[in-house]
């Protein structure tokens, strides 16, 4: 048996299903998990040493390449300082700083660990604010596992949510509307009967959670003119975003303003940082200065700050975005010209450093058209694909990511690979 095997039988006597996270467990496309020993650069290496590509990137944080140097003497130090003090520092007003200067929307920012952390924060930051309960959300978005946010769609078009998730009181998600990604009309009825009830709306402004869903500059507009009219806030969650389609984020590409924005992933740059800020007027009905209770004893952590603040400073080099939006473009044009070179309906899309891979015809706008792409031949390509060497999210409703480590050899690697790996399946 391979130490990849192994190792899973024995995790899962002591771990439920094996891992820490779902998604790691590999159900969607079934197999083994990899379990993995290093990472650097582009490339991971997993239990039985064998090297692939990495295009998770621990899910979007190794924007950099894995264990950049300059990361990881910073992190070093740091720690020679001590772990954890349980009081402000220095560095996290530093951190605090760089994003409010990366990030105009957010005049000021309370830093935390996680971006579940952050979301929910955000929510209960805008029902404080507003002293209003109800909350729009989009089907397909993710915004971690806070209770409120843990919906379905309910019967009707505008009826309130159920829970996805056993252990979720209804009671919970009776205030949270549940509403299809990209459609304007929708959010129009919605403020039309409810306006004056809604906190806020919630919205991944690209989303990465239904695979690569880009909104549509329309859809994010409405949103923004609704809440304003209607006295709603708009939380852009950036966790993923954020950092990744753009310096500044979603809302620097699209030009659009939400009232909060939450962070995470990139931030962090490998450590669990996350952050969300916004409007000050809005941000002082936290704790201490507010009633919106909110704390955290690992908050602004100076292990975790040393890691992201060196990440901000360096993503900011000049054409860094450029070239990181250049490499996935490559790698997408590659994807699509293999597609219509076989003759398959096998598609690709990127935004920044983020990339979706579709088995349909065109790439989908909705969470409706991600869910009729061909989910079998999805399974049967990562696996081949991982034979390869290529390392990609182990489901066809995750993004991928590419780092500043993916060179053009890389990338080259990665299409022949797809091509090999697409005759294979498809027999062709
Ligand atoms: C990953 C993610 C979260 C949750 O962040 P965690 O750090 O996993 O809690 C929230 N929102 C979005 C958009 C994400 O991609």
């Amino acid at each position: 048996m391979s130490f990849n095997e192994t190792f899973f039988q024995r995790a899962q006597i002591t771990t439920p299903g094996g891992v820490n996270s779902p998604v790691r467990a590999f159900r969607s496309v079934g197999g083994t998990p990899r379990f993995i020993k290093k990472a650097e650069g582009a490339y991971i290496w997993d239990a039985d040493d064998k090297q692939y590509i990495d295009y998770i990137g621990s899910w979007g944080p190794a924007i950099l390449g894995h264990a950049h140097p300059e990361v990881i003497a910073a992190v070093q130090h740091a720690v020679t300082q001590g772990l954890s003090f349980g009081a402000p520092t220095e560095a996290e007003i530093l951190m605090a700083e760089e994003i409010c200067k990366l990030v105009p929307s957010i005049e000021q920012v309370r830093l935390v660990s996680s971006g579940t952390e952050a979301t929910m924060s955000a929510l209960r930051l805008a029902r404080g604010a507003t002293k209003r309960d109800k909350i729009i959300k989009f089907e397909g978005c993710y915004h971690g596992h806070a209770d409120s946010l843990l919906v379905k769609a309910g019967s009707g078009l505008l009826t309130f949510g159920n829970p996805t998730s056993s252990g979720v009181p209804a009671d919970f998600t009776k205030h949270t509307l549940v509403l299809d990604y990209n459609d304007c009309a929708q959010l129009e009825s919605a403020f039309q009967q409810f306006g004056s009830e809604i906190a806020c709306v919630i919205v991944e402004p690209v989303a990465g959670n239904m695979n690569l869903i880009k909104a549509t500059e329309a859809f994010l507009q409405t949103m923004r003119r609704l809440c304003s009219e209607h006295g709603s806030i708009l939380i852009f969650d950036e966790v993923m975003c954020g950092f990744r389609v753009a310096l500044g984020g979603a809302q620097a590409l699209f030009g659009i303003t939400p009232d909060l924005t939450a962070l995470g992933k990139v931030i962090g740059g490998g450590l669990p940082v996350a952050a969300f800020g916004g409007k000050a007027e809005i941000m002082a009905h936290l704790a201490p200065l507010g009633g919106v209770y909110q704390a955290g004893t690992l908050s602004g952590n100076p292990v975790a700050v040393a890691a992201g603040l060196t990440t901000l400073k360096l993503i900011q080099a000049p054409d860094f975005y450029t070239q990181l939006s250049q490499q996935t473009q490559k790698l997408v044009d590659g994807f699509n010209r293999i597609g219509t070179e076989l003759n398959i309906d096998f598609c690709a899309d990127a935004i920044g450093g983020m990339f979706g891979i579709y088995f349909c015809k065109e790439v989908p706008t909705s969470f409706e058209q991600v869910m009729q792409a061909n989910g079998e031949l999805f399974k049967r390509f990562f696996h081949a694909m991982l034979d390869h060497g290529i390392y990609l999210a182990p489901s066809a409703y995750e993004a991928g990511f590419v780092s500043a480590c993916h060179f053009d050899h890389v990338i080259e690697t990665t299409i022949n690979a797809a091509r090999e790996s697409l005759r294979q399946i498809t027999c062709k």
